[in-house]
């Protein structure tokens, strides 16, 4: 399967990926998600949000356990972030199908479309829409870099853009979803640990910070009359990175926009984007607010005015309590050696986190060498692949099989 997958949206020079939503890198992921399914005899069906499906059984009958992630990449992303949970779910069903499992529930395996989000600007399109958490106005709205729409890039790819919308009937048919994926950071690595189940995923939110000062010749403007945004701006990334210190949390300033953005002006605008995650409310609050703070203090001190605007934010997510258990419980039981499965929070946003309003959902991560995500460096040992496979067979094992 990777031999497959690995060639689809591979940019030759840094080995990184493009594998955006409703391109020609997308059709062909999706093609060979067809393939996958269609070799295995499993029923294949796009809903009416274009994600993918491939069932054994009938869904209609109900209570189905369903596996899978998604096949998007961000710009430049690595070949496990999403493709890890795909393949893996698809290689279980072979493990189970080799022990001679007897299945009493439908199983699916899906790939969500357009989950990183990195060409519309917002990520889990596809499990949004059918979860009921983005409208189709909403996403008919919905704009790439070169001003193509998400309605025109879908009916490009050969889809109905009309249909899409919440899909409740679908998710009512699923009892349990379990999603695999790389894990993107370095928790397994340290406690030495191939496999982890997840516990809940922080709180997130994005806000940007608009100084606005006042532009300037940079060689005749004297340092005592400017009034230079540039400066509170550097004041407050290192403020974000001291305050996020101090509640344990993680701050990123990744984003930032100059006006005019010459090498010879003191600028008039400096937009920044602040991203903070932290493991509860309070602990981001307290960043949020801290970071702010400052902001404001080190903008007045330069004269400097300062907007700051809240643009998106997501709350705790926290896995079913009882599905996390059954899979603790499963997973560490009699095994030739018992695997020791560590309960892990995460600061990364997954497509199990929006299913988890409407559905018991539960994750598994795969230990992850270098913690290193988002990027070509990502990684996973065959092993632990493997072992991943094997923990995901015993969970569909576990719940769908007598
Ligand atoms: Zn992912």
């Amino acid at each position: 399967m990777w031999a497959e997958l690995l060639p689809i949206g591979r940019r030759s020079a840094a080995g990184g990926y493009r594998r955006f939503a409703w391109t020609g890198a997308d059709a062909d992921c999706r093609a060979w998600f067809e393939q996958q399914a269609r070799s295995r005899g499993l029923a294949h069906e796009v809903d009416r949000n274009g994600n993918q499906w491939a069932w054994l059984g009938d869904p209609a009958a109900g209570n189905a356990v369903v596996t899978g992630s998604h096949l998007d990449s961000v710009p430049d992303g690595g070949a496990f972030d999403g493709p890890l949970g795909v393949v893996s779910a698809f290689a279980a069903l072979d493990e189970l199908r080799h022990r001679g499992a007897r299945f009493t529930r439908p199983v699916g395996i899906v790939n969500f479309g357009d989950e990183e989000g990195a060409r519309f600007g917002l990520a889990c399109v596809g499990s949004r829409l059918t979860a009921g958490q983005l409208t189709a106005e909403q996403a008919h709205r919905l704009t790439d870099g070169d001003g193509v729409t998400l309605p025109r890039a879908m009916a490009a790819a050969g889809y109905d853009p009309e249909a899409i919308g919440a899909d409740p009937e679908r998710l009512d048919r699923i009892g349990a979803f379990v999603e695999l994926h790389v894990e993107q950071g370095r928790a397994l690595d340290l406690t030495g640990d191939p496999v982890g189940i997840a516990s809940a995923i922080w709180p997130h939110g994005r806000w940007r910070f608009d100084f606005r000062g006042e532009a300037n010749h940079a060689g005749t403007t004297r340092l005592a009359d400017r009034h230079d945004p540039m400066l509170p701006y550097a004041e407050t990334v290192l403020a974000a990175r001291r305050e996020a210190e101090r509640a344990g949390a993680v701050a990123t300033f990744g984003k930032v926009a100059v006006e005019p953005n010459g090498v010879n002006a003191v600028p008039s605008l400096v937009r920044g984007w602040l991203d903070s995650r932290a493991v509860d409310q309070r602990r981001l609050d307290a960043v949020v607010t801290g970071v702010e703070r400052a902001a404001r203090a080190r903008a007045e001190a330069h004269g400097v005015a300062l907007d700051v605007a809240r643009e998106s934010f997501t709350p705790v997510v926290e896995f079913d309590h009882a599905l996390r258990d059954e899979l603790a419980r499963i997973l560490g039981k009699d095994r030739d050696t018992p695997l020791r499965v560590p309960v892990l929070g995460t600061g990364a946003g997954h497509d199990a986190g929006i299913l988890s309003a409407r559905v018991p959902t539960a994750m598994l991560f795969v230990r992850n060498p270098t913690g290193v995500s988002h990027s070509p460096a990502e990684s996973a040992t065959e092993d632990d692949c493997v072992a991943g496979v094997l923990a995901l067979a015993d969970v569909l094992e576990g719940l769908a099989c007598t």
